[in-house]
């Protein structure tokens, strides 16, 4: 029962195992190298095409993925948090990069592919050969994917898809997109695909003019007549609105880590400039109104911190445990927690530092500034707030307490 305090004492052990501390070494070193690249393309706007090749260097496309394909390093979930927290550090652009590549396309691909699909894709997807994105987002379905559009007719042996996906990150550079239609009429439930760049009758484009995350992409996916061969559905045929809320699990949890990488960049910028800073002859680290924001900063980073990796514990727990569905229900909740409170304090703790540094804070020179426009989609991507506040609330009322049905 979530509401007892003392149930989940017993995961909350979070020491570093020597194997995570040279895991998180080794994206340390990555991400020192991001950084300088990071800046030039967030002040030219452009797409950072150093992410890929940067951290297929350090081997960590596949960071989480099974040991058993290609460069997979079989992280468990709180390591691979701890990994996307420090990722998150360099702005919510990079870490999205993972979040669609990884959380959401090859964990999903693991957890429901067949062997002969993950055989096929994984590997190539860990060694930076495939990119991955996940479309479940279209331009009318959005907080109740049930209600998407997109179709498919199952003729020769080959499914053909019709329809177009919106608002998905990697979209336009993916390789391999994990993608959900109904069949024409909706006579059975949805499925789940993979898609792959190449197949006929798909395209893909970019989308311009976005608030933020001008370093990252974000596409749009097209689908007329798109052959896809039987051999792509992904996991069982009606079964696709499943993939599709499991895989949320793992894109929640990858958000609400990088969030937290966010917030940690917000204070640790914070507190450097109010060291540095002089006005009415004092540091401003010495005026208390500025030591409130620090303060604020610091207690809620903290407390994103302590549910986030509450819930990738409890998200390993459930990982071991499949078939276990009262500890996936439990680490649905704590992770949809965890991503609701890390958005939110990552967004304050931006505008919070934001207005410790000023004029200055309002130049993009400036990290503060990205993260703020930058952390901005946290509080709607992989569940609105208001989806989450439901969903939260509903697990403790009770199932009859359901919002949108
Ligand atoms: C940069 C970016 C990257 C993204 N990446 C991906 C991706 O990789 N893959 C993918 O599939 N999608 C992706 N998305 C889409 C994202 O998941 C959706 O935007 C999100 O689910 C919300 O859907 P919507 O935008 O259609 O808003 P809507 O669902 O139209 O909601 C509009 C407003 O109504 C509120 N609302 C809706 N229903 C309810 C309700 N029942 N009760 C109370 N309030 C409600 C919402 O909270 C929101 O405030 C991305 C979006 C962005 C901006």
């Amino acid at each position: 029962m979530p509401g007892d305090a003392f149930s989940n004492l017993g995961v909350m052990n979070f020491g570093i195992s020597e194997e995570q501390r040279l895991i998180l070494n080794v994206v340390d070193e990555a991400c020192k190298k991001i950084r300088p690249i990071e800046d030039k393309c967030y002040l030219e706007h452009s797409f950072n095409d150093q992410v890929l090749p940067t951290f297929k260097e350090a081997h960590l496309l596949g960071l989480p993925v099974s040991r058993r394909y290609g460069e997979g390093q079989g992280a468990d979930a709180l390591t691979y948090a701890l990994a996307l927290e420090r990722i998150g550090q360099e702005g919510t652009g990079v870490r999205t990069f993972f979040s669609g590549h990884t959380s959401l396309g090859q964990l999903t691909l693991q957890k429901w592919g067949s062997e002969e699909q993950k055989e096929r894709y994984l590997p190539r997807t860990t060694r930076g050969e495939m990119i991955m994105a996940f479309g479940l987002t279209e331009p009318t379905a959005g907080s109740d994917p049930a209600s998407l559009m997109t179709n498919f007719e199952n003729r020769e042996g080959n499914y053909y898809l019709n329809g177009s996906k919106a608002w998905i990150s990697n979209g336009s550079i993916a390789d391999l997109s994990v993608v959900f239609a109904y069949p024409k009429g909706k006579e059975e439930g949805m499925c789940a695909f993979l898609v792959e760049k190449d197949f006929e009758g798909f395209s893909a484009a970019p989308i311009k003019d976005k608030l933020g995350l001008p370093t990252s992409d974000t596409g749009l996916l097209y689908f007329s007549e798109c052959k896809v061969p039987k051999e792509n559905m992904l996991g069982s045929a009606g079964k696709g609105l499943g993939v599709a809320y499991s895989a949320l699990m793992s894109g929640r949890l990858s958000v609400a880590a990088g969030c937290v990488g966010v917030a940690q960049d917000c204070l640790n910028e914070a507190v450097r400039y109010s060291r540095e800073r002089v006005q009415h002859k004092k540091k401003i680290g010495k005026h208390q109104l500025v030591q409130r924001e620090i303060a604020k900063i610091s207690i809620e980073l903290e407390t994103s911190r302590l549910l986030t990796y509450k819930a990738a514990t409890m998200k390993a727990k459930s990982d071991t445990n499949p078939e276990n569905g009262e500890l996936r229900g439990e680490a649905d909740w704590a992770i949809a927690e965890a991503k609701y409170c890390a958005s939110n304090a990552s967004f304050n703790a931006a505008d919070r530092a934001v207005q410790v540094f000023g004029a200055n804070g309002f130049s993009f020179q400036n990290r503060p500034a990205r993260h703020l426009v930058d952390t901005r989609v946290c509080r709607i991507y992989e569940g609105t707030d208001q989806i989450l506040e439901q969903k939260i609330a509903v697990k403790l009322l009770g199932n009859e307490y359901e919002a949108f049905s």
